[in-house]
């Protein structure tokens, strides 16, 4: 994981400092600040935003958090050097993220991990559409091509194919052939 620049000078980049700016209101010289880092190893998530733990037990239910709690923004390094669209709809998306948490708390707004009514009304602000993940055809290939065998049936012999191996500890079934255990492959 290497480390881009501020939010602002990355935004700037691409021209779309302004809408954020606006929507981040009061909070812009935070989100201004925010670090952005690429990662190459992101191959499923095109971007994220990650959190600090916020100060005192209470805190993200007394309103607004006036602390700042967002630590950085991570986005995919190869899709954000050749997705220059949809990379910069990543950019606002995690952004949104970020805005929303400063303004509204982290975990209100609803439902449904953060893509509640307010990141959307945020999401809206910046000027993307507020779905809840920006497709790329060209990180879902790599992401497939990192797929290995994680597990195979034993009833029908049809193997799994994850990024990740299967945890540990677990046992898994085979539903789709009516239930053959699934023996993990290390
Ligand atoms: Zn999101
Ligand atoms: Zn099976």
């Amino acid at each position: 994981m290497q480390y881009f620049g501020k939010l602002r000078s990355v935004a700037e980049g691409r021209g779309v400092w302004e809408p954020i700016e606006k929507a981040a209101g009061e909070y812009a010289d935070e989100v201004a600040r925010i670090p952005i880092y690429l990662s190459d190893r992101s191959s499923r998530r095109l971007g994220h935003c990650q959190y600090k733990k916020p100060v005192g037990r209470h805190t993200l239910h007394r309103g607004p958090v006036k602390t700042l709690v967002v630590k950085r923004i991570v986005l995919a390094s190869r899709h954000w050097h050749r997705e220059l669209k949809l990379s910069t709809n990543t950019l606002l998306h995690e952004a949104s993220h970020a805005i929303k948490t400063l303004l509204y708390g982290k975990g209100k707004g609803g439902y449904h991990g953060s893509h509640g009514t307010l990141w959307r009304k945020v999401a809206r602000e910046v000027g993307i559409k507020p779905d809840r993940c920006s497709e790329s055809p060209e990180m879902r290939v790599l992401a497939q091509s990192r797929q290995k065998v994680v597990g195979i049936c034993i009833k029908c012999s049809h193997q799994i194919r994850r990024q990740r191996a299967l945890p540990r500890g677990r046992t898994f079934t085979h539903n789709a052939c009516g239930g053959g255990q699934i023996v993990a492959q290390r």
